[in-house]
């Protein structure tokens, strides 16, 4: 019997969406099939026409162009990144490790060219405001972009060059520094050895790559000086220097931390490991 023919007793009783998608060699049902197919179609055409005008211009402008879509998840991005540097700011400070405007934050913004968002020179680091930034580039100079620049104010840190020296390294995406009184005071009582050791505390494990206690860091410590483009060239030395790679930190006598992470949170992290591990051995040769 041919499909389009109908059997007795089966023209009637079937719900419009009933087993007609089961069984469509029925007439009836191919029938069905051909309003339920009319159907899709009204809804499936203009919905085609709409995903078809996404991203023609629009005779209404509402919609954000390509170009300020691109600006806004910038910005966006921009924010979400100095924000992460003010919470660890705020956490700093409230921990002692940078009080008095000291210390310095960077994070990666773009690697070709190198691009840093750092914190501007002489801010209060536990109320960094999302003003209180400056953007510089691979030389250590400010560099405004015109839909998001900074106050006119704003001063690239002292020691951006150090920020620029780490910043450069593959996989090093955000650079940390700090000024605590347990940093300060090992970096002077270590500084004739050339470094601060450290062996068989648990939290060593905190410092990215190391996997047990039994280890022992040892931290190098560079002279203090005002010289920062001087200190950032040693520094790159020691980077380079493939006999005993600097890995993970270094002190700055009498003055304070660097360390540094793939992005904001690891660094952040190696500071609290750090800053504890200062504490325990500072408190233990302290104390005896
Ligand atoms: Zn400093």
């Amino acid at each position: 019997m041919s499909p389009l023919v109908p059997e007795p007793g089966e023209t009637e009783g079937r719900g419009r969406l009933g087993s007609q998608w089961r069984t469509p060699s029925r007439w009836p049902y191919t029938c069905y099939n051909l309003e339920v197919l009319i159907v899709l179609a009204s809804l499936i055409v203009p919905a085609r026409k709409q995903l078809m005008s996404l991203g023609q211009p629009s005779t209404v402008d509402v919609a954000p162009t390509a170009t300020q879509r691109e600006r806004i998840a910038r910005a966006s991005a921009l924010r979400e990144l100095a924000d992460d540097l003010r919470d660890t700011g705020a956490m700093f400070h409230d921990r002692g490790w940078s009080l008095g405007t000291s210390s310095n934050y960077s994070v990666v913004l773009d690697r070709d060219p190198l691009e840093l968002l750092l914190t501007a020179s002489g801010k209060d680091k536990g109320r960094l405001d999302r003003t209180d930034f400056v953007r510089v580039d691979a030389a250590g100079a400010r560099v405004d972009h015109p839909e998001d620049r900074f106050p006119e104010a704003n001063r690239p840190s002292a020691e951006t060059l150090l920020h620029v020296a780490l910043a450069e390294r593959p996989g090093v995406g955000a650079v940390l520094h700090t000024h605590s009184v347990w940093g300060t005071l090992l970096s002077e009582r270590h500084f004739a050895k050339g470094f601060l050791e450290i062996a068989g505390f648990e939290m060593l494990k905190g410092l990215a790559g190391i996997t047990t206690h039994e280890t022992t860091k040892q931290v190098p410590i560079f002279d203090n000086t005002q010289d920062i483009a001087t200190l950032a060239g040693e520094l790159r030395g020691r980077l380079d220097d493939s006999a005993a790679p600097l890995e993970h930190g270094f002190l700055i006598r009498k003055h304070g931390l660097y360390t540094w992470g793939k992005d904001v949170a690891e660094a952040r992290r190696h500071i609290e490991i750090f800053e504890f591990l200062f504490e325990c051995v500072g408190r233990l040769e302290f104390s005896t």
